[in-house]
């Protein structure tokens, strides 16, 4: 704000003054708080002091000037309107104070309820509550425990221990039977335990506890677990925090009295109806923290009818408004019901779909909307198979969900008997305290990786991700001992061959095999479960939202697919193409030998006999494609690894030249092999002889496969097929490149399609940062350009992914150098920028020039988002990404603001 700019900085919002748009500045809460209030709910008065004021608390390191005064001034005006004044010794006025951010953050201070009471207004508050002592006392007691444990650092447990103590004496467990006596012998112990441990007395001036209170909000917003939460969640750091300032209700009066918290719909299946719990006699924390067992919202309806019926109407009404699930919390305060949060609510991966699905039938939003509100994360989540819980089977325990999938297997302890036992045919699970580059191979071996220690961003994390492999981490329960091959939980000891099954997506562990069920999403995608109909909610909703996206997208989705079966599962989940065809795997199996001799050969002769070997192999691969694909394009990108990469290792043609020589055989072969596999050795075999410099070097390598390609395509179109070949070359860094292929290519096209109508396209891979750069050349010799996005991100950063998703992805995770990895969510600055100007200096110098992607990113949601406004025509991904590609497409053209949801 400017210097001179006389307008004092408003600071302080009254509930009246704000509404659920203003999250920015009055946080979560205090919008809806706002909200509720506005739509006349019952929502106790009070008001929220704004993020400005915290973000200016921050960076100065005091209250900004004005915001004493506007504190002051909304606290009169509280007091004014509940006739009460805030600690007032006779008749007192408490509030609870209430951090609340942008988006809900677990690590920040939590609330402080009771903010007023002291040695004077318990007296009064047990006046005004007809003489109830022991609700006076319970209140004050909990003030100095939330106050001590928020605002001061007092340990939490040390007041737990005193509780504890006096509910032992009295023999009994539950703290209701603690009389107006215990609890005022509980508040001097409490006093006792705060002093020892903040060097002074409980602060007994009102206003000072509020100040501290709002401070101590203020700080949490630096604290190390909010700080670190962020990191990860990728919530900017300089939001600030907002603090909501409530009028207290009270729960624990007596038996009319109670609090409770409920969603409007089930948050983990979707299902219409009402799903809460309440707690009669009760503050709003005890529900959280599990002191008594709460009872299933329904029963309310016994209780407290009016209440009930009262609360089932807000929430059909909150519903309503906010067009969406909502969670909420309320409070009952002698029979008069009290609206304390809502919000739009958390939900599980098939919810989402569901409840999308259910508001478009209930006219609440449009397809587009609903298309909206479910993402391609969500949507991956639901095609995992799952594990089949009944009754049986409960988690031991819970840790963070780093990589999703369910996988059951033999616990084992170091990477080397996660080998062994693999290699035995084995299922195995990986279980360390936390995993380091050293635990690759085990990690590779594996069928799942469960760690004790680390978050989302950790190795075990990262590195699971990387593979697809599954991973629950930071699974603290758990006790693991690796020298003694054992892990305790829960009283279980787990030892090495021991079964568990983890599950990727909730994070839990479980004992034993866990059954293993297919995802019903996959049967409908193939085919298997008619979405008209079926009886499943999710598998209705899923069909009618794909459905929309497929109408609204304008990206195309293609597949990466190499053989026929890959193929045709992929064009059943909606690919529309193949994007990639590698040719590697036609040079695999028995047809190596053909590529040993092509390797061997001596003179042109044998290379040619070789390559005239392989061609009618190539051809019939091709036919199978082309006619799973009939009438869709098919990408063929030409050979690209390099060819030493066919022939065996060089220890193992060592050996069998020493052992063949130590029997006395004919190693000349072998010999030969060995020789060849010495003199074809790269330092860097990813920058080294490869791709289209492989087509310029072995006379006739890529002549074969042109014709391959196009002798399969005439033979489809003349049994009736439409074929649509594209032939692809890699790693194009110079349009001389390109020219050079393309004039032989040309000609050998021209020679086998002859007047059978097939047409052909030549295009390149923009994967070397030179072809991104020099794209507008490029363009001049290509039909089509596809970026391969690995190859991009490896020689635009200089890394290859084999060598550093071990070795250091983790760190700079951490270190939040990435948000995320490069290779799974496409980098927009740097290699988006590659991409960005190959396409718009290749679209410049050919109108019409095809774009698109393949590579793994091309199924990433963010990354899909990135290609859409980008202007590709298409992206390709592997089979199982297709439908996450087809809804995230459909989204990015229809999503025109950001969302915040989290
Ligand atoms: P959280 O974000 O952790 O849920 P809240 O600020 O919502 O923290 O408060 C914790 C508990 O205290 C909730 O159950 C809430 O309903 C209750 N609570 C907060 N303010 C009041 C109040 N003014 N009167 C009664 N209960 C309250
Ligand atoms: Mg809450
Ligand atoms: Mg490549």
């Amino acid at each position: 704000m400017a210097a001179h700019d006389s307008v004092e900085q408003k600071y302080v919002y009254d509930f009246a003054e704000g509404n659920k748009d203003l999250k920015d500045l009055l946080g979560g809460k205090g919008a809806n708080l706002a909200e509720m209030t506005n739509l006349g709910l019952p929502v106790p008065p009070g008001f929220t002091i704004t993020t400005e004021a915290c973000k200016a608390y921050l960076t100065t390191g005091r209250e900004p000037d004005g915001l004493a005064a506007q504190i002051e001034a909304h606290l009169e005006s509280l007091e004014r309107e509940m006739g009460r004044r805030l600690g007032d010794p006779d008749d007192p006025l408490l509030v609870s104070v209430r951090s609340g951010a942008k988006f809900s953050m677990p690590g920040m201070m939590e609330t402080v309820l009771n903010v007023g009471l002291n040695d004077r207004s318990v007296i009064g508050l047990s006046n005004q509550a007809g003489g109830n002592d022991r609700f006076a006392w319970d209140s004050y007691r909990r003030l100095i425990q939330m106050f001590g444990k928020t605002v001061c650092e007092v340990p939490g447990e040390e007041f737990e221990h005193a509780l504890d103590e006096i509910k032992s004496a009295k023999g009994t467990h539950n703290d209701l039977d603690l009389d107006a006596d215990d609890l005022r012998g509980l508040v001097d112990a409490y006093k006792k335990i705060f002093a020892k441990h903040t060097g002074r007395e409980f602060p007994q001036e009102p206003r000072e506890q509020l100040d501290l209170a709002i401070r101590a909000v203020f700080d949490s917003w630096n604290a190390e677990r909010a700080i670190l939460y962020r990191r990860q969640e990728r919530i900017p750091a300089d939001l600030g925090t907002a603090v909501n300032v409530v009028t207290m209700v009270f729960g624990n009066l007596g038996p009319d009295s109670g609090t409770g918290v409920a969603f409007t719909r089930d948050p983990g299946s979707g299902a219409q109806g009402i799903y809460g719990d309440y707690l009669a006699n009760a503050q709003g924390e005890d529900v959280v923290a599990g002191i008594r067992n709460t009872v299933p919202l329904q029963e309310l309806e016994q209780l407290d009818k009016t209440s009930y019926d009262e609360l089932l109407g807000i929430m059909a009404r909150l519903e309503e408004h906010y067009k969406d699930l909502c969670d909420i919390e309320f409070t009952i305060e002698r029979g008069k019901l009290w609206m304390l949060q809502t919000r739009v609510g958390k939900r599980t991966a098939a919810a989402a779909f569901v409840i999308a699905g259910q508001l478009v039938d209930e006219g609440l939003i449009d397809l587009d909307e609903a298309l909206h509100r479910v993402n391609g994360a969500q949507l991956a989540q639901l095609m995992f198979p799952r594990f089949q819980l009944d009754h049986e089977f409960e988690a031991v325990a819970k840790g963070i969900g780093a990589s999703p999938g369910a996988a059951s297997g033999k616990v084992v302890f170091t990477s080397a008997r996660a080998v062994e036992l693999a290699a035995e045919g084995e299922s195995v699970i990986l279980v360390r305290r936390e995993t380091n580059p050293d635990d690759l191979n085990g990690m590779i071996a594996a069928k799942g990786i469960l760690t004790s220690r680390g978050g989302k961003t950790s190795h075990a994390a990262v590195v699971a991700r990387g593979m697809g492999k599954t991973c629950v981490s930071g699974a603290d329960e758990l006790d693991v001992n690796v020298p003694a091959k054992k892990f305790t939980v829960g009283g279980h000891v787990v030892n090495e061959g021991d079964i568990v099954s983890i599950d990727g997506t909730t994070g839990k562990v479980y004992l034993g095999e866990v059954p293993v069920m297919p995802s019903e999403v996959v049967q409908y995608f193939e085919g298997e479960l008619d979405p008209e109909t079926t009886d499943d909610a999710l598998v209705r909703s899923v069909h009618r939202i794909m459905t929309h996206a497929d109408a609204a997208r304008r990206l195309r989705v293609r597949t990466n697919a190499d053989t026929g079966t890959d193929a045709a599962r992929a064009r059943r989940f909606g690919a529309e193409g193949i994007g990639l065809c590698r040719t590697e795997h036609m040079f695999l199996g028995d047809r190596r030998e053909l590529v040993e001799r092509l390797i061997l050969a001596s003179g042109e002769r044998e290379r040619e006999d070789a390559l005239a070997a392989l061609l009618p192999l190539q051809r019939a691969d091709f036919v199978e494609i082309f006619r799973e694909m009939d009438g869709l394009p098919v990408t063929v990108r030409l050979i690209d690894p390099p060819l030493h990469e066919f022939l065996p290792p060089l220890e193992q043609l060592a050996v069998n030249v020493a052992v063949a020589q130590e029997r006395g055989e004919d190693v000349a072969k072998e010999e030969a092999l060995l020789a060849a596999v010495r003199r074809m050795h790269e330092e860097n075999p990813m920058l080294g002889l490869r791709g289209v410099r492989l087509g310029l070097v072995i006379p006739g390598l890529f002549a074969m496969q042109v014709r391959a390609i196009a002798e399969a395509a005439v033979a489809v179109v003349r049994d009736g097929g439409t074929a649509c070949p594209e032939i692809m070359v890699p790693l194009v860094g110079a349009v001389q490149e390109l020219e050079t292929v393309r004039a032989e290519a040309e000609r050998i096209i021209a020679e086998v399609v002859g007047d059978s109508g097939v047409e052909v396209l030549i295009g390149t891979m923009i994967e070397v940062p030179r072809a991104a750069l020099t794209a507008g050349q490029i363009a001049e010799a290509a039909e089509f350009f596809s970026f391969g996005t690995n190859d991009l991100t490896q020689m635009g950063w200089g890394f290859s992914r084999d060598d550093v998703e071990g070795a250091f992805f983790w760190r700079y995770l951490e270190l939040g150098i990435f948000g995320i990895s490069p290779f799974e969510s496409i980098d927009t600055d740097g290699v988006g920028r590659l991409i960005r100007i190959a396409a718009e200096e290749g679209r410049a110098a050919r109108p019409g020039l095809k774009l698109g992607v393949c590579g793994e990113h091309g199924g990433d949601p963010d990354s899909v988002h990135f290609f859409h406004e980008v202007g590709l025509d298409y992206v390709s991904c592997s089979p199982f990404r297709v439908p996450v590609a087809r809804l995230e497409a459909g989204r990015a053209a229809i999503t025109t603001t950001g969302s915040d949801s989290r």
